[in-house]
């Protein structure tokens, strides 16, 4: 069914190949580091930026999860994608205004950036009437700072706070509550945001014990947060190359 503009040329096929073999073998040793089971972590290729015919070749390699951070760029290249007969799950890692909820839940499976009470109630009420509930994965602020996004761990703030929005999440009829997304804050070690994050994972699966996943690491830094217990890796350049601009 894939038609020339979505197939890659032979040469790009090969490089993606190599590049997700590296990327799979130090996720495999960092699981074997860790003294985890490799099929605890699950890799999102980010596939911002670059091309339908990318995530094909992606998808014909094995890959089952993208990731993509701007409902423009996404809602298209997903309507490529399955027009071209392949679907793997994609997920939404990006910041998220509430008039993107109707065209988010579309294409997603999984939002990793729910971060406001408004949000989610926002993205329950878009998503009511699907055939499955839309996996919800509260962002988390590992340092605070409330204008990069991310919920507010030890924050009582009814639309910002951590526990106000779980507890929103958690009482959506059209979200499931899967766990915990976090970017380590520029100028952070990864060793500190992660070792942070894992705490505040903990909390987390003690009020919501179904709050499992943690989304965590990226090309970077994937091995030191598969150390401090993510599930789910979000690795962009790594696998796709280097993108013209950083965003
Ligand atoms: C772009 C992006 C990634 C992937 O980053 P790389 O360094 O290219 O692996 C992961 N998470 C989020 C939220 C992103 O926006």
């Amino acid at each position: 069914m894939t038609d020339s503009s979505t197939r890659v040329r032979p040469d790009r096929r090969a490089e993606l190949a190599a590049a997700l073999a590296a990327v799979r073998s130090r996720i495999a040793d960092a699981c074997a580091a860790a003294g985890r089971d490799r099929a605890e972590v699950t890799m999102i290729a980010v596939t911002k930026t670059y091309p339908a015919a990318d995530v094909l070749a992606l998808a014909e390699l094995g890959v089952t999860d993208v990731g993509e951070n701007r409902d423009q760029e996404a809602a298209g290249k997903a309507a490529e994608v399955a027009a071209a007969g392949a679907a793997p799950r994609w997920h939404f890692i990006g910041r998220l205004q509430r008039n993107k909820a109707r065209s988010v839940v579309r294409y997603a499976d999984a939002v990793h950036s729910l971060d406001s009470v408004r949000l989610a109630r926002a993205l329950d009420a878009a998503a009511t009437g699907r055939d499955r509930p839309l996996t919800a994965l509260v962002q988390v602020s590992v340092d605070g700072d409330p204008s990069r996004g991310g919920a507010l761990p030890d924050s009582a703030d009814p639309d910002v706070g951590l526990g106000a929005v779980a507890e929103a999440v958690a009482s959506a009829p059209a979200l499931r509550l899967a766990g915990l997304m976090a970017v380590a804050p520029l100028g952070w070690e990864p060793d500190r945001a992660f070792a942070r994050l894992a705490e505040v994972a903990e909390w987390m699966r003690a009020v919501h014990p179904e709050a499992t996943a943690l989304s965590a690491g990226m090309s970077g830094d994937l091995e030191i947060a598969i150390r401090y217990g993510a599930t789910h890796v979000r690795v962009g350049s790594a696998l796709l190359g280097m993108r013209p601009t950083l965003r």
